[in-house]
This record gives C-alpha cells, sequence and structure tokens, in this order.
C-alpha cells in the first residue's frame, strides 16, 4: 500500500515536466520496472516528506518513457501553481474510512478516521477546512492528533470549523490522505432548544450519532463556506462523499440494533461494517429496544424502520394502535412517489428511526421522527406522525439529493419538503388537503420572507413560518402559475441541474424559461426579497 501511493507521489514529480509525456502504451513491462524502480527508489528515502498524493488515474494519462526517465525524489516536489494531478473525474472530492469504537454504557466513541480529499479547486490549498458540529457541545469532542504519514499536522478549531494546515500546498487535481484520531463524549438529551439536536445524544432508550464525524467543508468561489453557529436551523454545507464506517459496539447488550445507513454487514456479533457512498453524512442510531420493519418500493428500495416499543399501544377503547406500521407505510408510500415525481432515489435503503427527541431530523439514508409523533398518533391520518415521517423521507430529494446552503438558502430544502408534505396528502389523503393547510399553514398566519437566512430571526417560530410556510405557500401558488405539469417539470430537473454542486437560488429558478419567468414575476416579487434571478445569489 504504502508503495502505491508513494509511486504516485513520484509520479507527480515526474508528471510535471513536460519531456516525459511520452507514449509508453506500447511497454507495459517497462512500466512495471519504473513502478518497481520508483517504488524502491522512494523508500530508500530517509525520513519522508509529508507530501502530496496523485490519484492512480495519473498512470495512465501520464505515461512516462522509461529510457529517459529522470526520477525525482519526493522531498524535492516543489508544487506549482501548473502542476496537474490529473484527476479522476468522476471521482467525489472526499472519501472517509472510518474505525469507531463505541462505549455503550459510558456513551463514549473512539474515531479514527481515515480522509482521502482531492482538491477539486482550480488553486492550490494550504489547508483544508472541516465541520466539526461535535465541537457545538461542550466537552463533547478531544482530538487526539492529525497526521499525515506519521507527522502530526497543526490544526485550530473555531467553533464548528477545523482548519488543518498542510505541509506543502495541495496543488488542483491532488489528492491528500491525513488520519484523525479522536473521543467524542456524547451527551445526554438536552433541555430546550438545544434537545432538536438529540441526534448527537443518549437517551435511556437510544444512542444517537448524527453529525459525529468531520467532514471537509464545501469549497465555492475559490472559499472554504463554513457558517457561523446558530441556535435556529442548520448552519453546515455538506458535499457528497464516500463513507466507509466499520463500527464495534462494547457494553451493549445482544439485543442492540444499529440503525445506520449504506450497504450492511454485520462482521462479528458486535461489529458492523458500512459503505454508503455518495451521501453528505453517515449517521447511526442505536438501541436495545428497537424492533426492524420494513417494506419495498416499486423500483426496489428497501425502507426501514427501526421503532420503539411504545409505538404500538392500546387506545382508550381498548384497540391497538400500531404507530410503527402507519409511520413505515406512509414513507414506503412517500418514496415511491417522490421517486415518481423528483427522480430516482441513490441507495438500496432507506431507514427510518423513531427517535427520543423533538420533532424529526433528515440525514443522508437515514431520518428522524421523533417518539412525541408515535405516541401522539391516534389511528387517524391527519397528524403530525404522516406529516414529520413524509417531510423527512422529502429531504432525501431536498438535501440528500440537492444539496443546498441550509444557512443562507434554508428555503431550497425545506420549502420544498413542507409542500412535498402536501403533495403527499393531496395523493394518499385528499379529503385533508383542506385541512393541511388550515393545520400546519394558515394556523400561524405566517410572514415574512421566503428566502430569509436563518440568522434573520430571533425565535424558530418566526424562521418556520418564513421560510417553511410561506415557502409552500409560495410553490402552491408557482404550481398555480405554471400548471401543475410544468411546476413538477421543473422539480424534476432540478436535481440533475445542480450535478453534484451546492444548489443557489440562482439554479433553481434559472430553470424557469423566459414565459415562465414572466408568468411567475408576481408571485416572486410577493413572496422573495430578491425577486430577480440575475440578482439572486
Ligand atoms: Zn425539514
Amino acid at each position: 500500500l504504502c508503495c502505491a501511493v508513494l509511486f504516485s507521489c513520484s509520479l507527480l514529480a515526474i508528471g510535471k515536466h513536460s519531456r516525459y509525456h511520452a507514449d509508453m502504451t506500447k511497454t507495459p513491462f517497462m512500466l512495471i520496472i519504473f513502478l518497481l524502480c520508483a517504488c524502491s527508489l522512494v523508500q530508500a528515502q530517509p525520513d519522508p516528506t509529508p507530501t502530496l498524493i496523485v490519484t492512480p488515474s495519473a498512470t495512465a494519462a501520464n505515461p512516462v518513457e522509461i529510457a529517459t526517465r529522470d526520477l525525482q525524489p519526493i522531498d524535492q516536489v516543489t508544487p506549482t501553481e501548473d502542476t496537474t494531478c490529473t484527476a479522476d473525474a468522476n471521482r467525489l472530492a472526499a472519501r472517509h474510512t472510518v474505525w469507531a469504537e463505541i462505549d455503550y454504557t459510558a456513551h463514549t466513541v473512539s474515531v479514527r478516521q481515515l480522509i482521502d480529499y482531492l482538491n477539486q479547486d482550480t488553486r492550490p490549498l494550504s489547508e483544508i477546512v472541516l465541520d466539526i458540529e461535535t465541537n457545538y457541545w461542550r466537552d463533547a469532542l478531544l482530538i487526539s492528533e492529525i497526521t499525515m504519514f506519521e507527522n502530526t499536522l497543526p490544526f485550530t478549531i473555531e467553533g464548528e470549523q477545523l482548519s488543518v494546515s498542510l505541509p506543502i500546498p495541495l496543488n488542483s487535481g491532488c489528492n491528500i490522505r491525513f488520519e484523525m484520531t479522536y473521543t467524542l463524549t456524547v451527551p445526554a438529551l438536552a433541555q430546550g432548544v438545544d434537545a432538536y439536536k438529540g441526534y448527537f445524544s443518549h437517551t435511556q432508550r437510544q444512542f444517537n450519532l448524527g453529525h459525529w464525524l468531520a467532514s471537509v467543508a464545501v469549497r465555492q468561489d475559490g472559499e472554504w463556506v463554513a457558517h457561523d453557529t446558530y441556535f435556529i436551523g442548520e448552519q453546515s454545507v455538506l458535499d457528497v462523499a464516500d463513507w466507509d464506517v466499520t463500527l464495534t459496539v462494547n457494553n451493549a447488550t445482544d439485543t442492540l440494533k444499529v440503525a445506520a445507513p449504506g450497504n450492511m454487514t454485520q462482521l462479528e456479533e458486535n461489529v458492523w461494517h458500512f459503505v454508503h457512498n455518495h451521501a453528505r453524512d453517515f449517521t447511526v442510531s442505536m438501541s436495545e429496544e428497537f424492533s426492524v420493519n420494513s417494506l419495498e418500493t416499486l423500483n426496489g428500495v428497501s425502507v426501514e424502520l427501526y421503532s420503539l416499543p411504545d409505538a404500538q399501544f392500546a387506545a382508550d377503547d381498548g384497540h391497538i394502535i400500531d404507530a410503527a406500521a402507519h409511520a413505515l407505510s406512509s414513507a414506503q408510500r412517500a418514496m415511491s412517489m417522490y421517486e415518481d415525481l423528483y427522480g430516482a432515489f441513490p441507495h438500496s435503503r432507506v431507514v427510518i428511526v423513531q427517535g427520543t427527541f423533538p420533532d424529526g431530523m433528515e440525514f443522508d439514508g437515514l431520518v428522524f421522527v421523533s417518539s412525541d409523533w408515535f405516541r401522539t398518533f391516534t389511528g387517524d391520518p391527519a397528524a403530525y406522525l404522516t406529516l414529520i415521517t413524509v417531510h423527512e423521507i422529502a429531504h432525501q430529494w431536498w438535501y440528500a439529493r440537492v444539496g443546498n446552503d441550509a444557512a443562507y438558502h434554508p428555503y431550497l430544502d425545506e420549502a420544498l419538503s413542507v409542500y412535498s408534505e402536501y403533495v403527499f396528502i393531496e395523493e394518499y389523503y385528499p379529503q385533508l388537503r383542506q385541512w393541511w393547510w388550515d393545520f400546519r399553514v394558515n394556523a400561524y398566519s405566517p410572514t415574512g420572507h421566503v428566502d430569509s437566512t436563518i440568522y434573520q430571526f430571533a425565535t424558530i417560530r418566526e424562521y418556520i413560518n418564513a421560510v417553511y410556510l410561506r415557502g409552500a405557500q409560495m410553490f402552491h401558488q408557482l404550481r398555480q402559475d405554471l400548471g401543475t405539469e410544468a411546476f413538477f417539470d421543473w422539480l424534476r430537473v432540478y436535481p440533475d441541474a445542480e450535478n453534484g454542486q451546492i444548489a443557489t437560488p440562482r439554479t433553481l429558478w434559472s430553470l424557469l424559461t423566459v414565459e415562465q419567468l414572466e408568468i411567475t414575476q408576481a408571485t416572486r416579487e410577493e413572496y422573495l426579497s430578491i425577486s430577480n434571478v440575475e440578482e439572486m445569489p
């Protein structure tokens, strides 16, 4: 492994010099010789300096003529602006390989996280910025060290941003691999407004790890996107990444079940391995009381519900209310419907967890729906259990599939997810359409600009009213302006237009034709502070 990695480095050193760009396709044998030479040469270097790694595809893209080779020792590599470590265009910027050892009773997690990061920016990077949301909590995060080739890298933490200094700049198209080791002490579920962040908490019945791993911040316009922590909404802007996670859980009973997205393999009684590729996060929920039930969508996606025993209970008249069955079938119907409307779901499983904290929360491939909504379910579908379940499922498109800046443009995911609740009600419970508007929206007489940032609000209620509820009104009005067919055509092309980037309001609105922009102008003026598409961020 080491050899392969270092080989890449020496190739980088050579690849920069154009005189080595010669056809070697006819001499595979020579290439092997070269590989061996390069490796042994590199290995002979004492004290290897931390350096850049080129992705393996560089081998094919930068063939090297053996006869005139002039190998450069890697510690003489001086990356320059024009270095091209030919990157695999299809590869995601970040790959995470994680080994986590969990003490279920002590509520601690020891994490070893290997991060491969490819600089897809056009400029070299002298630092890597990571989102580390666990630092929101006092005493939750303890970083032991960050290393690269066994050299310690200096880092600073400010709020939820971790900046790691690189020993030499990482050139555009080049890859770096570094390793973080840290310990998490997961807090008990908080009271008050922080209870909504119970996706990183433990309770009597559940141990939740949401936003527990470091993720590399998004690059936009040559800058790291890093927002100030705020008690309203979400501040992380997350790129899709590849996740390979091995979990070892100690000090739990053998009834423990692990809810997590991706392809799951149980390696040992207490060891699980997950591969969750092309995802914005990797989230885990554990409980010794989980029951697991599943249904499939028409497209073969497995919809799995991890519920707690109180999801089934007796009503006053003695009949059994099965809130778990209702949540699961709502999730399955929503998945099928949104796949039809918004495009395919990219994973083979989606996991719904009955969460022991308020409300609900979306992650990529896994969502939480609060126990409160299960307990207050009466059998009548006109209930928060229905709405929050399908709302969190809608986030699989408006958050996971289409990324956006949840601090500055929260309506792009929240207004669309709220409106998706209505779309679901329309399809499955048309008699509840007016109930939905009255119960969910009109009761709050919402005001405010839909395109506000989270920082413009002093209370969660004002934020929800403006961004979520006025947002739903806006999308409904747009549907009336455009006609139902054109409206859903618009929402269907939006996920593809985003193309793995972080969508902005302009991404969404510029998909409308000139005529469509004209007929929706009045609606934009009514609901948005910036109605002119050209002026939108
Ligand atoms: Zn939401």
